[in-house]
Parts: C-alpha cells; structure tokens; sequence
C-alpha cells in the first residue's frame, strides 16, 4: 500500500508499468528516501540499484527504465520541467542517467505521479499513454519507423511526450529520447526504449503540485527569477548567445576539442561561435518550458523554424572534426534530433573515425574537414548500414575492433563532451569520476570556474582541483534531483564578480584565494549535514525553495548531503557491475601527450589527483566508498565490503 507523503512538492507516487505482462502498478518511495535523496536522479538510482540484479543485458527485459521528476518539477519556479531518465546503459555497461527539458516531466506531475517505472518489454511496438488515473499501454505499430517529429505529431496534442527515432528501434548505443524539442541524449536510454518496443510515452493530467508554504514560495520565486534576469550570464549571455556563447573562449583557452581532440584551439572557431550563430541564422532563443533563461536557439531550416545547435553539438560537429561550416551544423543537428541519437556521441565516434582512417588503422573513407558525406553517415548510423553500423556502437568498441586506444576519447565508454580536459585540469578529474562517463555535467563543470567565469582558478593547478570536483559534483547532482535546470547554477557567482578586471590585481588574488579554497574542502567531506544549517539564497536559492516548496528542512548541509548520496549510489551500482578502479581513467592522449609541447602543465595529471578526490570523497585506495563513510551518509547497509 502507498503511504500518503508528508511532504508537499511530490505527487506521492510513481507508476510501475509492465510492459511483459501488461500490468499497471505502483511503486512506494518513502519520505526517508525523499529526505535523503530529494528526488529525480538520485531516487533513481537507488530504485536502479534495489530492483536490478547484477550484470543484466542491458537490452534485456530484466532492465527497467526510470522517468523521475523532483519536487520542483513542475512547480512554478524558474527551470523546473526537468526530469532524469535513468537506466543500465548499453553504451557503457554502468549506469546511464540523462537530463532533459522536454515536456514529459510537467505533465507525468500534472497526471499526479513523481515518476514512472517501465519494465519488462512488450511483444510489438507500445505507446504508454497516461491519462490521470487512466494508463493504457496502446498498439503503436503504425509509429514504429517514423522519426522523433513524425511521431510526436502523431500524438495527442496536449499531451507531454517522450518519444524514440529509428536510432532507438535500431538500438544505436547512444540513441537519446526527445521530448518536444529536448534531447535526453546521453548514454544511449533511447536504445533501451527500443528494445522494449516502447516508442513513446505521453501523459496529461490536471492536478496541481501542492506547495507548502504558497505566499513564501511565490516570494522566493520572483526573487529567483530577479537573481537570474540580472546576471550577466543567465540574464544576457545565455539569452542572447546561447550556450555556443562559450565557444570563442573556450577556443582561445585552449580548452575546445579540435581534431578529435589533438588540440584544443580551432583556428576557425569564430566562424562556428555563438555569435555567427546570432548574427546569421539565429530567429529567436527559445527555451524549455517555465525557463526565464531561455539558452535554446531557434534557427529556420526548409522554411521551417526549428532548433539550434547548442555549444556541444558545435563543438564536437565543428572543431572536432575540422569543420568551419556553421549551417551545415544547423542542419545536422536537426538530423540526429529527428532519428534520434546523441550528437556528443555522434561527433565523438566520427571524429575518433576520421583520426583511425588518417593513421591508417581503419579505411573507412572519412577524413577531418570533409563534411559532404557527413548527412548520409548520419541516416547511416540509425539505420545501422555500412560503416554507420560500426559508429553505431560508439568509441570504445571501435578502439577494440581497430585500435587506438590511446586517442580513443571516452571514459568510461561515454564519449567526452566538447570540454579538452588539458586546457582545465579539472573536467579531466571530473570526466573521469563521473558515473555515466565522460560527461561535462556529472563531472562538477570545473571549466566553468576555470576558464568561463570572470575570475579563474589556475586551470593547470591539480592540488585544488579534486575537492572542487567533489563539491561540484555533490551540488549539480542535488540541483538535478531538485528538478532544476543545472544552468541555474551559472548565477552562484555574484554578478559583482563580472565587474572587476579580469587580469587586475583584484582578480589575481581573488583566483589565488580560490585555489587555496581546496584548503578548507579539502576537509569538507567530514562534516555532518548539520554543519551547514544554512541558505545562500543569492547564490543557491534551491534550499530555500525546496524547503518552501515541501516543508522539509532543505538547509545547504542537507543539500549538498543528498547530492553526495546520490552520486554514492550510482558508484556503487558501479562498482556491483564490475567497474573498478581502472574505470577512473582517460586515454593516453589526455594523461600523458602534451597539449601545447614544452608546457609541462598542459595534460590531465590523474594519477597525481585521483588519490586525493577517492580520500576526499571517502573511498578507499580502490575507490570503493568505505563503510564507515557510508554510515555517515546513512547508506551503510549498501556497503560493498
Ligand atoms: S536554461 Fe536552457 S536548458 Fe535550462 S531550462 Fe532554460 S532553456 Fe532549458
């Protein structure tokens, strides 16, 4: 039976669906878990962890696939229709858990569900379709085959939606799932809605999410959305630029992946820059819905008005593979959208393709700046033809078939992000822990304080950089779990900050003072939650809102706190894979080639700095997490020793 919750902000249940058997159940999460872990990706992971066996296929009916919200979701405040996919990845053998905007989110809350479990695996392609109490799983043979468009338009109209191209029906290892116009891209969980001939999911519903304290709540709100519209960078650079508003810095510090990664400065990178972006195709910014930021880009391809490519996808379809074309990216974009797979992966794989045909390893007839074939690879690659077969199963496995390895660019299976973790030390500490793999996001951002913000941490420093990604880490899990967009967090550095001179002498010793912070952090892992009994509403005004929101007492030590389990529990389902140690790695290039020759600085000292981050975080020289820690976090009883 469901214990009614005593909190507001959730809608007290999730649906377990069956898709074997066709049943329709619930499933209970307890106000310990909420408390604990808040919400969406970090509950996740815990069901992942309680109702899959060890060493399942991932393709098997025995995987289940989570779609969770968080109590923001939903909610009113300012870019909350996020909602976490989670599930065992094929592409990585561990745990895949993919953020997205869509619509799907807002409206499973509206039905009155937090989430929705899906197992098993239907006997022909299914639609789940959820009505308020009404659950239907329908025949959807007559959508299977049609793109993510096609079938969205298929579909109720009101209804939010999650739906796969022909890359998840064809099991493409980084298959994403769409959602209105957003990509739950990473890790492949569209190729598991493929293998359990799901291909869409739809909800609507008309209940309302209860708040707990409303006039407070709306208060907080307003002021949030005043903190985010007066920021220099949620308030004018995302809107205007975008997040390719990056790109030119990213460029000049040395950080963007050029050439699969063989350097990390394009000499064309203004040509592919936020601002040519704006300057010439941009229509309008457009954004996920209840988002004051709005960082989406609307550009017009075939008379239509469709989404922009964003920072990743220019990167890793521009530099990464020496392409100066910004149209053609735009349209390359809305390809892989409409067939549904993830354009990191995507860029990643042919990249890695083009440097295996150069060295002579693979023939395979692509080259670094010949794009005229790249429309055709992409059909290829959700249809599984010809060499788009090979791509299909991403970097790593090609490195086992034809070599490489040591400019394979991954970690853990999941290609890298379009962040070159030589120019910022610190996205390689973070690549390399973060449990889905190479991810920008799961890593902390380090970049962000290193080479974005006004004032910069030293990007080559490494003894500071393992505590910053702990933090990082620890709070961009909970901001996910909140429901929240992670962009939120772009304002936790003072918009005063942008107004000092980035070189003065104010600068320089405030960056000093930054990288001695790891000083203090460096310890910050042996305090108990009731350390922090605090708010920083001007810089994480989740704590606030969430405590507003649910009556829980949400302070930033509880916070940071279920952010810290959360990331626990997905390395821990891990670690039962068989993941070790040696997971934690980057390739060679990244460890041991210098970026720019003769600057000993420039390549990703991980083993000077992994030591540190596993002490930092409470794990032992193996990297597993110590019982004695996990009791502090009140997880002992998942301990692995
Ligand atoms: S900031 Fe961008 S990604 Fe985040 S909610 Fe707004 S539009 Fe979506």
């Amino acid at each position: 039976m469901i214990m009614p919750s005593k909190y507001q902000g959730y809608m007290g249940e999730m649906l377990d669906i069956n898709l074997t058997s066709g049943t329709v159940g619930t499933y209970d999460v307890s106000d310990r878990d909420r408390e604990k872990f808040i919400g969406g990706k970090s509950i996740a992971a815990k069901i992942l962890y309680e109702n899959l066996a060890p060493g399942v296929d991932p393709f098997g009916d025995e995987n289940i696939l989570i779609i969770n919200t968080g109590p923001l979701t939903g909610s009113g405040a300012p870019c909350t229709s996020r909602f976490n996919i989670t599930t065992k990845s094929p592409l990585t053998g561990g745990i895949c858990t993919s953020n997205c905007g869509g619509s799907i989110g807002i409206h499973i809350k509206k039905a009155g569900y937090d989430g929705v479990i899906i197992r098993g695996k239907a006997k022909s392609p299914v639609c789940i379709e959820i009505n308020d109490n009404d659950v239907q799983i329908k025949d959807a043979s007559q959508l299977w085959g049609k793109n993510t468009e096609e079938t969205q338009q298929s579909l109720p109209k009101k209804m939010g939606k999650a739906v796969i191209g022909p890359a998840g029906e064809n099991r493409v290892l980084f298959a994403s799932i769409i959602s209105g116009e957003r990509a739950a891209g990473r890790a492949g969980a569209g190729a598991v809605m493929g293998a359990k001939n799901l291909k869409a999911i739809v909800a609507t519903g008309a209940k309302n999410v209860p708040i707990y304290k409303p006039e407070e709540f709306r208060k907080n709100i307003k002021d949030w959305i005043n903190i985010l519209k007066n920021h220099p960078i949620t308030g004018e650079s995302l809107p205007r630029y975008g997040t390719a508003g990056f790109l030119n810095k990213i460029s000049i510090c040395h950080t963007l992946p050029t050439r699969n990664f063989s350097e990390g400065t394009f000499e064309h990178a203004e040509e592919i820059s936020g601002e040519a972006l704006a300057e010439k195709y941009l229509i309008k910014n457009m954004g996920c819905p209840s988002c004051p930021i709005k960082c989406g880009r609307q550009v017009e391809i075939d008379g239509k008005a469709v989404k922009g490519p964003e920072f990743e996808t220019i990167g890793m379809f521009g530099s990464n593979i020496s392409n100066r074309d910004l149209w053609a990216i735009c349209e390359w974009n809305r390809i892989m959208d409409l067939l549904g797979f993830d354009t990191i992966s995507a860029g990643g794989v042919i990249g890695f393709a083009m440097e295996l045909n150069k060295k002579g390893l693979w023939k395979n007839g692509l080259e670094f700046g010949r794009i005229g074939e790249i429309p055709k690879l992409l059909e290829d690659i959700a249809y599984r033809r010809g060499i788009g077969n090979e791509l299909a199963d991403g970097v790593k496995k090609l490195s086992e078939k034809y070599g490489g390895a040591d400019f394979a660019i991954h970690a853990k299976g999941l290609e890298m992000a379009a962040y070159e973790p030589r120019g910022s030390v610190g996205m390689g500490i973070g690549y390399a822990t973060a449990n889905r793999g190479a991810c920008h996001l799961e890593s902390g951002y380090l970049v962000f304080f290193e080479r974005i913000a006004p004032i910069n941490i030293d990007p080559y420093d490494t003894r500071s950089k393992p505590a910053y990604a702990v933090m990082q880490q620890n709070l961009l899990e909970a901001v996910n779990a909140s429901g929240n967009c992670l962009f939120t967090t772009y304002a936790s550095i003072p918009a005063a900050a942008f107004r000092i001179k980035p070189y003065g002498t104010s600068a320089k010793l405030i960056s000093k003072l930054m990288s001695s912070g790891h000083l203090i952090l460096d310890h910050a892992g042996a305090l108990p939650p009731s350390a922090m009994p605090i708010h920083f509403f001007s810089m994480i005004p989740h704590t606030l809102v969430i405590s507003n929101l649910t009556g829980m007492k949400m302070t930033l030590g509880n916070f940071l706190a279920a952010g810290e389990r959360g990331f626990n529990m997905a390395r821990l389902f891990n670690l039962r894979e068989g993941f070790g140690k040696e997971i934690d790695s980057l390739p060679r290039r990244l460890t041991h080639e210098l970026q720019i020759p003769n600057d000993p600085r420039t390549r990703v000292q991980l083993n000077k700095m992994l030591p540190k981050y596993y002490s930092i975080r409470g794990w032992d020289a193996r990297g597993v997490p110590t019982r004695s820690h996990l009791r502090k976090l009140g997880m002992d009883a998942y301990a692995l020793d």
